[in-house]
């Protein structure tokens, strides 16, 4: 069996690893239209702080360990799967028996003229090189970042860690789809001691890159222009689909899949920040674009193309922010009841719905996080002992006996 992966990064590489654990004879050809080994873009941060990390985290001879044809430079320009071929900008065309879409998805705002050349990004080694290369050869001092979601926020405290005078615009709050407000505050206040000036409010207004050949500046709804060597657009993430334009694969925000992570085409399934599954709690169909959910779905697509009927269980909603010098982790969903904790400098909220645990949000102190997540996760009825839970080092030692622990016993 042919296997063709469009796309290198976790979701790929996982789908090509979990097959070739199982099957030692399977053609595999992986393309990517970088010119790296896969790579770990959380890792990328890191490694341009630092100069050193372990964002190429299989090493550059994964391919070759794993016996894959790996071909690198390579884009995917089309797909016409009645045919069963994959069209690439080289102009020749590659045939599959079967098809993996895993070509992730970039930064992004819903600003006019956000595709002109001149506005940067950090979704891609190549993106995140481009725009490095040019503060590290002293040519870009101050920059302009449009929207604060996490990866926006992480962009601002590299860039002002390196020495670039930052601007972030910030419309409504920051991480505003993944944070409380008391939360964002809090990130706010810490984002601004690191010497980013946040701009908000009306000030945040961005409706325009403007520019002739290339965006040179943003135009506020006011009218105001901001200018800065650096403009990086980063409200959120829009997955590659375009070149799959025409091919009759059904797609919206991101590519439609079922839980097999199938496609309308039987044998073209998609994985990772391209794909629009579903949210493992309430069901909600979007693109939720984290690392997790994308070596999740990698292993999904591998085990059906081993012949397996794996159905997914559903994404997780969760994002951390690392680079803050405080953790801050968000899961779940943020409805009924609010749980609360700030102490010595930490803020710990637990959302209880249903007698069940909808989400959480720690900041500081991330203790217990894998337990809540446990507990969400599985459903699990915790009335008789959600007080408890925000007591410093909840469920260690004593969460397997949770039945018989005289605390829960209300
Ligand atoms: C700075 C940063 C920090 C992050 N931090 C975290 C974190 O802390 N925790 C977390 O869970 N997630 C984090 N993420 C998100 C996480 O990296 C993504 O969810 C994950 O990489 C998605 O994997 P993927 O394989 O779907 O897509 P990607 O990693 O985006 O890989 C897709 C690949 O396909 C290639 N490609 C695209 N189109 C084509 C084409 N037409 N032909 C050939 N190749 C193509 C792309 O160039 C890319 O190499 C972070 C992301 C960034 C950028």
């Amino acid at each position: 069996m042919k296997i063709v992966i469009i796309g290198a990064g976790p979701a790929g590489v996982t789908v090509a690893e979990t097959v070739r654990q199982h099957d030692v004879q399977a053609e595999i050809v992986m393309l990517s239209d970088e010119p790296f080994p896969p790579y770990s873009p959380p890792a990328m941060v890191e490694y341009f702080a630092t100069g050193h990390g372990t964002h190429l985290w299989r090493g550059t001879d994964w391919p070759e360990r794993m016996g894959i044809d790996y071909r690198p430079g390579t884009r995917a320009t089309g797909i016409t799967p009645d045919e069963h071929l994959v069209q690439l900008d080289q102009g020749a065309a590659l045939a599959y028996d079967r098809l993996v879409l895993a070509t992730g998805g970039r930064l992004y705002a819903p600003v006019e003229g956000s595709d002109k050349p001149g506005i940067y990004n950090f979704k891609s080694l190549s993106a995140a090189n481009e725009l490095l290369g040019l503060v590290q050869a002293g040519q870009a001092k101050t920059a302009l970042i449009v929207g604060a979601g996490f990866i926006g926020v992480e962009i601002g405290l590299l860039l002002a860690d390196l020495g670039v005078k930052v601007t972030q615009l910030v419309r409504s709050r920051v991480m505003r789809s993944m944070l409380d407000p008391e939360t964002s505050q809090l990130v706010l206040e810490m984002i601004r001691e690191r010497g980013i000036k946040v701009q908000g409010n009306d000030d945040a207004d961005a409706v325009a890159f403007v520019g002739d050949q290339r965006a040179e500046a943003v135009e506020m709804r006011s009218g105001v222009r901001l200018g800065a060597d650096l403009l990086v657009a980063a409200t959120g993430l829009r997955p590659n689909i375009e070149f799959l334009a025409g091919s009759g694969i059904q797609m919206q925000w991101g590519i439609r899949v079922n839980d097999r992570m199938q496609t309308n085409y039987d044998d073209v399934y998609a994985a990772g920040d391209v794909a629009e599954t579903y949210d493992r709690l309430t069901g909600e169909r979007y693109v939720h674009a984290i690392f997790p959910n994308a070596v999740d779905q990698g292993r999904i697509v591998a085990y059906n193309l081993l012949g397996r009927d794996a159905r997914y269980e559903g994404a997780d909603n969760m994002n951390s922010l690392k680079h803050l010098g405080l953790p801050v982790m968000a899961v779940g969903h943020m409805r009924g009841e609010e749980l609360r904790l700030r102490h010595n400098g930490t803020l710990r909220k637990i959302y209880v719905e249903d007698g069940h645990i909808a989400g959480f949000r720690l900041t500081g102190d991330i203790r217990s996080a894998g337990i809540y997540r446990s507990l969400m996760n599985r459903g699990e009825d915790i009335s008789a002992y959600k007080h408890t839970l925000l007591e410093p080092g909840f469920g260690m030692g004593y969460v397997e006996n949770l039945a018989s622990s005289p605390t829960l016993t209300a």
